[in-house]
């Protein structure tokens, strides 16, 4: 028996052919869950002549990788331990990924393949157990080919797994477990095509949790202990969000619940029905999780509780209401969570979704890749004054969807390879925030300590201003706004500090040198870099004042009757607290 493609699963097996015939750089594949990644993977293993492992982390997908391929007619082999099954002489071969790290030494044929399923989990660490089997397989075959598919390329705490996107765009600079993402299907493709269930969003939450007062780590995490003493102190609202889930489930088929932490979610599991629930979590007993959630396919039980630990390879297509009770800065792991919803189902209609931790997480909204700076920013759009590239950002619209500001530092666009010169797609150099080397004049990342060009050091904003500070003859205001005047040629600019301490300095529009330094400074970051300009005359700037930049701190030093200005920092990232900050 032959299965049918959708068309998207075809363009990504065509995607991949064309990348692996071109090059043996590693490429990723990214489908929405419930797209049908075991289809896609079978195709693959079909079509590839020599041999090839797939690998994935939970036997439950080894499994359902493998019943995919044989739904072909073919025979491929399963190594893995959970399963008891330890076959390596297939010419395709579906593997966990521990049971193979583990038995190296039955791996020691040519393979022209790895596949790896929920590669997202794969780190760039040496020493990790996909990086040991794809560097012994490597070994037997330089030209090893190494794909990746996943629903989640960007991972809070490790940011993207790849570093250049088909569509000509750059997510990393820095090295990463893939080269390439090669085919992308957005979650609301698969929804208006009515592969997936329609989510429809209650927005009439009870209660609702306000996790913004804790503290996020780097990658804008909480951490667990924090979240439980929040939670202890709001039992009474927990215990009302359950009463309406209970309530919105009354006819529903399967509920699944998304907890904080497994404090959490055990006392979520005391206020729901006890013959219809049943509580899993990382600590869960695998017979046991087996079962329980057999009993809930099986629709035994109607609610499942779970701290994320059911939101990859797991699929009960009969479930039609998600409650999201736990925090998350991550739109990848808010669609995982919804996705478990969206599976088509016989009778389904819709699948209720309801966020009762505040996230505001829009499902349609793209991955910017940073974690949310805070809470009302949503992602622009921010063309790149350089080469045109639509970058999707964190910031803030005003009515009219204006951008009004945008926290990107760099432009994502990729550049074609000039001809004759390197080969190498090179990604375009405008920065829409930047420190300025002081040596060389060239243009840096704002966190930055050596040039990227002259490679000398660059003062530390933080040293700069802590050294003023111990001066007596100079002066440092918190800059909360400027004001601007008009005197002749001469653009009067005075930098207003947070307690009303003011510091002025004039620019002279006839002198081309001051005209300079003044479309250096101010110019050149116009309207949020997104439209750099070079004013001609201090009149045009007064027309244009609302869109100026303000410095973060001003520096000035004492002169005999005044204060000379002599620095201003921008978009300082520091110790000291800005204006207006708390
Ligand atoms: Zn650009
Ligand atoms: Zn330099």
């Amino acid at each position: 028996m032959l299965t049918h493609l959708r068309p998207y699963q075809q363009e990504a097996v065509d995607a991949t052919l064309n990348h692996f015939r071109k090059s043996d750089e590693s490429a990723v594949i990214v489908l929405p869950t419930g797209a049908g990644k075991s289809l896609v993977i079978a195709e693959l293993a079909r079509l590839a002549r020599r041999k090839i492992l797939v690998l994935t982390h939970v036997k439950e997908l080894v499994e359902q990788n493998h019943s995919k391929y044989e739904g072909y007619g073919l025979a491929g082999g399963i190594f893995s331990a959970g399963l008891k099954r330890k076959e390596s002489q297939h010419q395709v071969t579906f593997a966990s990924v521990q049971s193979v790290a583990a038995n190296l030494d039955q791996f020691r044929d040519e393979y022209s393949l790895v596949i790896i399923d929920e590669c997202h989990r794969v780190s760039g660490e040496e020493t990790s157990q996909y990086q040991q089997i794809i560097e012994l397989l490597k070994q037997q075959n330089d030209s090893l080919k190494v794909l990746g598919l996943t629903a989640t390329p960007y991972r809070l705490a490790m940011g993207w797994i790849y570093r250049y996107h088909y569509r000509g765009f750059v997510r990393s600079e820095d090295d990463k477990p893939f080269q390439r993402c090669i085919y992308e299907l957005p979650l609301s493709y698969m929804i208006n095509r009515g592969y997936l269930t329609r989510p429809e969003l209650v927005n009439a939450a009870v209660a609702q949790y306000d996790f913004s007062s804790l503290a996020q780590d780097r990658f804008g995490e909480y951490a667990e202990k924090d979240v439980n003493q929040l939670l202890s102190k709001h039992k009474r609202v927990t215990r009302a969000i359950i009463e309406q889930v209970v309530e919105l489930a009354a006819d529903r088929q399967g509920v699944m619940v998304f907890a904080a932490t497994v404090e959490h979610a055990r006392e979520i599991t005391g206020y729901l029905p006890e013959s219809q629930t049943a509580l899993v979590t990382g600590a869960t007993d695998q017979k046991d999780r087996d079962l329980l959630i057999q009993r809930f396919k099986q629709r035994q039980l109607k609610y499942l509780v779970n701290v994320s630990v059911l939101t990859t390879g797991f699929d009960a297509p009969h479930v039609d209401l998600i409650a999201i009770l736990r925090p998350t800065q991550s739109v990848s792991l808010y669609q995982q969570m919804v996705g478990r919803g969206l599976r088509l189902d016989e009778g389904k209609k819709d699948c209720l979704v309801i966020d009762y931790a505040g996230n505001q997480v829009n499902l349609h909204h793209p991955e910017v890749g940073e974690p949310k700076p805070n809470p009302d920013s949503e992602p622009v759009q921010v063309f790149c004054p350089g080469c045109g590239f639509a970058n999707i950002f964190w910031g803030k619209t005003d009515s009219d969807g204006r951008v009004i500001e945008h926290y990107g530092r760099r432009c994502q666009g990729l550049l074609e390879p000039v001809e004759g010169e390197s080969a190498r797609a090179l990604q375009c150099d405008y920065r829409f925030r930047f420190k300025e080397c002081p040596h060389c004049g060239g243009e840096n990342d704002i966190a930055a300590r050596n040039c990227g060009h002259c490679h000398k050091a660059i003062i530390d904003p933080d040293d700069q201003l802590r050294d003023a500070l111990k001066l007596k003859d100079a002066m440092v205001i918190r800059c909360a706004g400027i004001t601007l005047g008009l005197g002749g040629s001469k653009l009067k600019m005075t930098y207003h500090g947070e307690d009303g301490e003011e510091l002025g300095e004039s620019f002279d529009f006839s002198k081309p040198a001051q005209r300079h330094v003044f479309n250096k400074l101010f110019g050149r970051r116009f309207a949020n870099g997104q439209a750099p300009k070079t004013f001609g005359k201090a009149e045009e700037v007064l027309e244009l004042q609302a869109l100026l930049p303000a410095p973060d701190f001003v520096i000035a030093r004492k002169q005999k009757h005044y204060w000379q200005v002599q620095e201003r920092i921008f978009d300082y990232r520091g110790q000291y607290r800005k204006a207006n900050e708390v």
